[in-house]
């Protein structure tokens, strides 16, 4: 049996080929004393793009997504080298999406981040003219995983750059090349020297980033066990933190579903990219009286799958990323068939003349409910099916787990679909379809419960790559009448302020509180008085 081969040798991160595990290149690791100077240069690089017209932001965005079309050939081989995935989804989950959520923040960034007049609806500040402004942070911090080695840490590059802010990426280990060719694309595009900085290797580097001086804000995206690590440095700091984590996605299949369509969308939500997604689909629930039908037909479609080398164009399912990532597969199944669950079909290695770390599509019905695999993330090519009898119960067993990232409801009846989803505690719920948003340009990604918090994509992700401000320019001619000096009819004309403004009896108020509403008026009027005087005064000196 083929060993694990090392991944860091003396300084260096060795990306390997999960399917054949030959070597596909070597990067310098980033020893993480020198983060810091990294993100001092893209600070530099920041403090001029920061002060950019939108024209000059989206000129570049638009030379990035030309540089992608250029070079996708060469990036998707690089995908499909590091992670083993079919180049088929090197094309539609990292390219494609990838082009798309760029031209969105070319042709939106600007109207989304223009400045917004606030109108308060308060007599007393009728006034003033106020704005919300979106400024840059400054330089970001954004550590990616292996899963979508480019498309993850593109658009969210591609959305802090939107905003005026320059980024320092950390990669995931596992695929070093992929990474590099973020900022290979931006540099390519014309971007400033600096506007985005790559810090390679693992958990050190991207801790050396967390706690870097001059980071404004970090994006994770990764497992729950290092978010939490990241939150809790960060805690210290005071810094702000973006979490995207792990999920657990049901999928509820209702009696009244297109069973082929269900069935097409449950093969490929649970088997894409090796099922390493974050909201792949790991729970099925059906409609008892479908649940059969269903699971034979799923475990039949399952066992026509090409499992192959992600080169070739006819490969539907690649390697795992990693010697142990099949091991926590392996464990999570064993221990869930132990207690009694069946695997229609998988469940074990396929027969292949290749070394890497594949896993057969496994269906898994039966079994324990309080198994492990209900509960903890698989990021494998495992389901487990179940019934359910009405929709209580289905929202019931769809609401039954820590994460809340994405779910999905298939039927035919758009009303219960509204229904359902508005039920279920996730972030994304989509109907007869799966994961498709984090392609479409204004659409939030993120999640709730230990899925994270904070949203990447749409306008919530440039917001959330924006110092949110209020800026207001009042004439300073208006008196402000809450200001000294205090008194007992200042305290009474207050009392007449709420009682007229807010209260139910407005004539009673003006009557019972007519002297201090009165005091009010008299030190509105002096106050004016007095700033007339003065500011003639001002304008008669010599
Ligand atoms: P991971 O947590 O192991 O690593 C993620 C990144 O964090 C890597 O770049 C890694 O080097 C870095 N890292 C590790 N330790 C660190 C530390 N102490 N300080 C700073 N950085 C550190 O996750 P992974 O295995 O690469 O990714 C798989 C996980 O990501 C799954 O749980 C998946 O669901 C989740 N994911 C979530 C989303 C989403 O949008 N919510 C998208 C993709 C993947």
């Amino acid at each position: 049996m083929a060993s694990a081969p090392q991944l860091v040798v003396e300084g260096e991160l060795r990306s390997v080929n999960p399917a054949t595990l030959e070597l596909v290149g070597v990067v310098p690791v980033t020893p993480p004393e020198e983060v810091a100077g990294l993100v001092a240069e893209a600070a530099n690089a920041q403090e001029k793009w920061g002060a950019t017209s939108f024209d000059e932001r989206r000129a570049l965005l638009l030379r990035v997504a030309r540089t992608l079309l250029e070079r996708m050939d060469d990036i998707a081989a690089t995908v499909t080298a590091e992670t083993g995935k079919p180049i088929v989804e090197s094309f539609t989950n990292e390219l494609l999406l990838a082009v798309e959520q760029v031209v969105w923040l070319a042709s939106h960034a600007e109207r989304v981040l223009a400045p917004e007049r606030l109108r308060f609806g308060i007599p007393y500040l009728a006034h003033k003219r106020a704005h919300v402004v979106y400024e840059p942070l400054g330089v970001l911090g954004i550590i990616a995983p292996w899963n979508f080695p480019f498309s993850i840490p593109l658009t969210q590059v591609a959305m802090a750059v939107a905003a005026g802010n320059a980024v320092v990426l950390k990669p995931s280990e596992l695929t070093p090349l992929s990474g590099d060719w973020v900022a290979r694309v931006f540099a390519e595009a014309g971007a400033p020297d600096g506007l985005v900085r790559v810090a390679q290797g693992a958990g050190e580097t991207g801790g050396a980033l967390v706690t870097a001086p001059g980071v404004a804000k970090l994006i994770f995206t990764g497992s729950g066990a290092t978010g939490r690590r990241i939150l809790a440095s960060a805690a210290e700091l005071l810094r702000p933190v973006v979490l995207e984590l792990g999920s657990k996605d049901p999928m509820l299949v209702f009696e009244d579903a297109d069973l082929r369509r269900a069935v097409d969308g449950a093969l490929w939500g649970s088997f894409a990219n090796c099922g390493q997604v974050c909201v792949g689909v790991e729970r099925i629930y059906v409609a008892r009286e479908l649940h059969d039908r269903f699971v034979s037909e799923l475990s039949r479609r399952a066992t026509e799958l090409r499992i192959g080398l992600g080169e070739d164009p006819g490969t539907e399912l690649g390697p795992l990323i990693s010697e142990q990532q099949r091991a926590k597969v392996e464990d999570l199944v064993s221990e869930a068939k132990e207690r009694g669950a069946e695997a229609i079909v998988g469940g074990r290695r396929p027969a292949l003349d290749l070394p890497g770390w594949f896993y057969e599509p496994t269906v898994l019905t039966g079994g324990d409910p309080a198994a492990r695999i209900e509960r903890e993330e698989v990021f494998g090519p495992v389901v487990t099916v179940r019934p359910f009898d009405d929709e209580d119960e289905a929202v019931a067993l769809a609401n039954a787990s820590p994460y809340g990232l994405g779910a999905s409801v298939w039927t035919r009846n758009p009303e219960r679909a509204r229904r359902v989803g508005a039920r279920i505690d996730a972030g994304m719920v989509s109907t007869n379809d799966i994961g498709y948003s984090y392609g479409a340009g204004p659409a939030p990604w993120g999640g709730t419960k230990q899925s994270g918090f904070g949203r990447t994509h749409g306008k919530h992700g440039l917001f959330e790559c924006s110092q949110i401000k209020l800026v207001d320019a009042d004439s300073g001619r208006v008196p402000v009448l809450w200001w000294y000096p205090y008194s007992r009819g200042t305290l009474d004309g207050f009392k007449g302020v709420v009682e007229l403004l807010h209260g139910d009896a407005k004539l009673r108020a003006l009557w019972k509180h007519r002297r201090g509403l009165a005091q009010l008026v008299r030190r509105a009027v002096r106050a004016e008085v007095r700033g007339a005087a003065l500011s003639s005064e001002e304008k008669s000196a010599p």
